[in-house]
């Protein structure tokens, strides 16, 4: 029955195993047999009270999300109730993780709003999903950062092949670029936002989205230099002041150029002797220099061009925000700004993270968390044809293995990934969720899911 393919990723068999009384705790705590009497289910209904305030990580609440007869996403459920439909045959395992059932009869369609933030970035994007009490899924998406990378080794790949013709008539700049068209390592990130909520959306009735789409509204900040927008420290205005001085001074610190440290706003002319909290009279500076600065201007300080540099409006704003408003329209999602999420985040005392700041622009004031999925997007195939191959000739792949890397198979009654095939595609070498290797030939390994796209994982610690 599909029962037993639960164990894989539900395993919630305690990690210090010398603290469960138990005189075979080395058997209770085998995470990976399939047999029926060893799942655990992650359960915090019963555990509420024995639990120490201060949750760990690992003990957040891990949603069952719940798909109904024609595979339509319902709200979801504790494991425990996931557990007892499975028992009683009126739910299947869709999927492992993030741990999905679909029911086997028609019920009643009672959802409640659910509200996606989304956190979008150039490495990362955090997503968070809320109802009115709890946080139903969250997590990470680590993007790729290797595509122009690869581009660049295909057309390395093409070029050598190609010279290798002989004689060919000239043929370049016969190709004109599509309306649209966005560089391959911005189309990815594109792609991945979309991909992300598509999913999110098969297993969540999401009702409302929301994507932050700058660090400020540049629309209506604009010349603040002229208008005389002032920073106000602590306010929602002070922040959006903030975040625009940190685009215009490009995130480093006016006197010294230092990046990637705390940074504070800065008068030029200083307060004590007459300056404004105007935004022409305002730099960002780290801590040593504003310090050492003290009461003296920009000027005597050394550094003249300050302020003719701090007179300037910012310019437009980078590539990245196209794709944010693009994918508003594209989603139909509602936009928010980072000053306002900074801002939010600050009020709730949360700590800076893509899954808070998602979080926050979800509408999370108080909501019972969950656990944090770690996604990652894996390549099914290489598409460079021709590796080096020593001096072999270039071997050109014309089909494919049945098993490719990071697939989800069982193999001797144990879960195991794939980490490729040898002899020709009749052997495959497995690692289990330690590491440990194994090889198998390929007719007793038993395929359970392909590890392509999006792959969903809780972070191992
Ligand atoms: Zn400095």
């Amino acid at each position: 029955m599909a029962v037993s393919k639960l164990s894989g990723e539900l395993k919630n068999t305690p990690r210090d195993t010398s603290l469960v009384p138990c005189s075979v705790n080395g058997g209770l705590n085998r995470e990976e047999t399939l047999s029926d009497h060893h799942i655990v289910l992650t359960d915090n209904l019963g555990e509420e009270n024995q639990l120490p305030v201060n949750r760990e990580k690992q003990d957040l609440r891990v949603p069952v999300y719940v798909l109904n007869i024609r595979g339509q996403p319902l709200m979801p459920t504790t494991p425990r109730r996931a557990k007892l439909l499975l028992k009683e045959g009126k739910a299947t395992v869709k999927e492992r993780c993030p741990f999905t059932i679909q029911l086997t009869y028609a019920t009643g369609e009672n959802t409640q709003p659910i509200k996606l933030g989304v956190d979008i970035g150039f490495k990362n994007i955090g997503f968070s999903a809320t109802t009115d009490k709890l946080e139903v899924i969250s997590g990470t998406v680590t993007l790729r950062q290797d595509v122009s990378k690869k581009i660049e080794e295909r057309r390395r790949y093409r070029r050598t092949r190609r010279a290798r013709l002989g004689y060919r008539p000239p043929r370049f700049n016969n190709r004109k670029r599509p309306e649209g068209w966005l560089a391959p390592s911005i189309q990815h990130r594109y792609d991945s936002h979309i991909r992300l909520v598509n999913k999110l959306e098969t297993l969540l009735p999401i009702t409302y989205k929301k994507i932050e789409v700058a660090n400020f509204d540049a629309h209506k900040i604009q010349h603040p230099e002229i208008t005389g927008v002032a920073y106000q420290h602590g306010t929602l205005q002070g922040y959006e002041v903030k975040e625009y001085l940190l685009d215009k001074w490009k995130r480093k610190c006016a006197y010294c150029g230092k990046k990637d440290i705390p940074l504070q706003i800065e008068h030029i002319i200083p307060k004590s002797r007459g300056g404004t909290d105007r935004v022409s009279n305002l730099a960002i500076a780290c801590k040593g220099c504003n310090l050492k600065k003290g009461n003296k201007t920009a000027e005597e300080f050394g550094y003249p061009t300050i302020q003719k540099q701090a007179n300037k409006t910012l310019k437009a704003t980078a590539c990245l925000n196209n794709i944010r408003w693009k994918l508003v329209e594209q989603l139909g999602a509602e936009y928010t700004y980072g000053y306002v999420t900074k801002y939010e985040r600050n009020k709730l005392g949360l700590e800076k993270s893509h899954v808070n700041d998602a979080f926050v622009i979800a509408g999370g004031t108080d909501q019972e968390r969950c656990r944090p999925y770690e996604v990652i997007q894996v390549r099914r195939n290489n598409r460079a044809i021709q590796k080096n191959r020593k001096g072999f000739k270039p071997s050109i792949r014309r089909q494919r293995y049945q098993l490719q890397p990071h697939d989800l198979v069982t193999y001797d009654g144990k879960l195991y990934k794939v980490k490729g095939v040898f002899n020709y595609g009749k052997w495959v070498r497995l690692s289990d969720s330690n590491g440990a290797v194994v090889n198998a030939t390929i007719k007793n390994v038993k395929l359970l899911k392909y590890g392509k796209g999006l792959l969903f994982t809780f972070k191992n610690h």
